[in-house]
Formats: structure tokens, C-alpha cells, sequence
């Protein structure tokens, strides 16, 4: 069998930037708490590196509540950013805060912030529950409302005549997001668009359905935590009608999804560290290969 490595895949800029804030706090602060407020980025071994490092993971779906659990000492935030509630809990509590937000999601609040003071109400497209559309939304949430599927768009009720402007979330489907965006021209002729999805989600999703045009079947390393990692799998089977199978670890790799298949692609959500990718491409090379 054929192992194809599909090219970018893994870590983006937003990743490595955050992961080496998060190790250098944890080394200059021997002795004083430090915690991640949620995960530093969605993957179970960077997270368990960070606390080798000593860094704690606070997890809770609601940061402002998770904030309860710190009592002293330094707040990190995390790529995904944060709301306003949070910053500002964060210092009523008198911790000292270092934001790891990726530049591509803090230009998002800044377009979000210009577009409300421009007297928009906007539409964000985005997953419900994920940290990062509730960093956003909080940034006014009687202005902000929140579209996950195509379907709600027809749900919305804008008076006739109301400025308004559609962003979104850093790592969706392109295509979705497309999908939406079409809807709500459709409904709201006037309305202004931005597409906020990150180039690093672009490129690693255009490279596996491109690459999977020529594979059978199509491994994804990444956590089921990972939304970048899931969408990847979802576009490579919706764009491509390509297998795709989410691997946290080459542990998790089942042989059999490989009879009959003579030539798989490997990619890898940003968040996922490039030696599990290794591993996982190493242990698909090892399979026997079928007479
Ligand atoms: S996936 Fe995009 S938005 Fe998220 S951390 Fe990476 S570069 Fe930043």
C-alpha cells in the first residue's frame, strides 16, 4: 500500500505560536500557578506536554465560571480567544493574564468590533459550543447572533432596512461556510460579507481534497476534539466521496479499513503534533501489503 503524505497538513502558525508562549510561562514561573483557561489547543498530548511543563488545565465549557478555579498566579488564554467577560473576570481576580490568541482569530474581533461601531447587527457563522464563537458572540451578544446550519438562516428575522454583516469561525468547512454565506445574499441582499476562515484551514483543506481525488481512503491525525480535524475528515467524504478516518494516535489505526485499499493520503488537523503524524505515517508503511 501507498502512504501519500498530503502537504500542509498539521501545525499552523497559530498553534506553534501558542504552544511556545505556553512552555516559556510555565519555565519562568518555577513556583507560581499557572493555568490554561480551556484547552491550549485541542489536543490531548500538547495539553499533557503543557502540564509536564507546568502548566494546569482548567477545563470548563463556560470560561467566565472556569475562571472560579483560579485563584492566583498567571491566566492563559487560549488560541481560540477569549470574550470580554473573560478579560475582565480574568483581572478582578488579579491575575496576571498571557493571551495566546492566534493573530487570525484577534483579527476577527477587530473586524467584529469596527463592524458594530459601524451600527451593524451581525451574523457569525460558527459551532455551537466551540471556545471560539464564544469569544466572539461575547463580544455583544444581543448584537451577534450565532448561524451553525444553512437551515437557520431562514429563521432570522431582520427588519427591513437593518445594516448587517456575516463573519465566522477560523476553521469550518469552506464549503458550508460558502453554503450559508449564498443564503444569507440570497435573503439579504445588502448584507456585508467577510470570510474569516483562516488561510492555514484553507490550504490544508483544498490539499486533502485535492489529494483524494487520487486515494482511496484518506487518515486524518487529530483529536475528536479538534475542529479543524473533523472538518478535514467531513470534507475529504462530502467533496471528495473519499473514506476518511480520524485518528487520535497510530494506536488507533484499524487494518482492516486498509483491504483493498492501494493508495491512502495522511493529513493532520493544525493542532496536531508532527511526530504522532510521523508515527501514524510509519505504522501505515508497516502494514503487510495484500497479495
Ligand atoms: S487554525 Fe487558523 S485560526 Fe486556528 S490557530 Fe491555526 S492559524 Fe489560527
Amino acid at each position: 500500500m501507498e502512504v501519500v503524505r498530503i502537504t500542509p497538513r498539521g501545525y499552523c502558525h497559530g498553534v506553534v505560536e501558542a504552544i511556545r508562549m505556553a512552555k516559556k510561562v510555565g519555565a519562568q514561573n518555577a513556583g507560581e500557578p499557572v493555568a490554561m483557561l480551556g484547552y491550549l489547543v485541542h489536543n490531548e498530548h500538547v495539553t499533557r506536554e503543557l502540564e509536564e511543563h507546568g502548566v494546569r488545565l482548567v477545563d470548563s465549557d463556560d470560561r467566565v465560571a472556569g475562571l472560579e478555579h483560579i485563584d492566583s498566579g498567571t491566566v492563559i488564554f487560549t488560541a481560540h480567544g477569549v470574550s470580554p467577560a473573560v478579560v475582565d473576570g480574568a483581572r478582578a481576580r488579579g491575575l496576571r493574564i498571557v493571551d495566546a490568541t492566534c493573530s487570525d482569530v484577534t483579527r476577527t474581533h477587530d473586524l467584529v468590533r469596527r463592524l458594530l461601531e459601524d451600527g451593524n447587527e451581525i451574523v457569525y457563522i460558527g459551532k455551537r459550543g466551540h471556545p471560539e464563537p464564544e469569544g466572539v458572540v461575547g463580544i455583544d451578544p444581543a448584537r451577534i447572533q450565532l448561524v451553525e446550519r444553512v437551515e437557520e438562516v431562514d429563521g432570522l428575522d431582520y427588519p427591513p432596512g437593518t445594516r448587517l454583516a456575516v463573519t465566522c469561525q477560523t476553521t469550518l468547512s469552506m464549503w458550508d461556510t460558502k453554503a450559508i454565506i449564498d443564503r444569507l445574499v440570497e435573503r439579504y441582499s445588502d448584507i456585508e460579507v467577510h470570510n474569516e476562515i483562516c488561510l492555514a484551514t484553507q490550504e490544508r483543506q483544498e490539499a486533502a481534497v485535492r489529494a483524494a481525488a487520487d486515494l482511496d481512503c484518506v487518515v486524518v491525525v487529530g483529536s475528536t476534539r479538534s475542529s479543524n480535524s473533523r472538518r478535514l475528515v467531513q470534507v475529504v467524504e462530502e467533496r471528495a466521496g473519499r473514506r476518511a478516518h480520524l485518528v487520535d494516535t497510530a494506536a488507533d489505526l484499524d487494518p482492516a479499513w486498509f483491504r483493498g485499499v492501494r493508495r491512502v493520503g495522511v493529513t493532520a488537523g493544525a493542532s496536531t503534533p508532527t511526530q504522532i503524524t510521523r508515527a501514524v505515517i510509519a505504522a501505515l508503511e508497516a502494514l503487510p501489503d495484500e497479495e
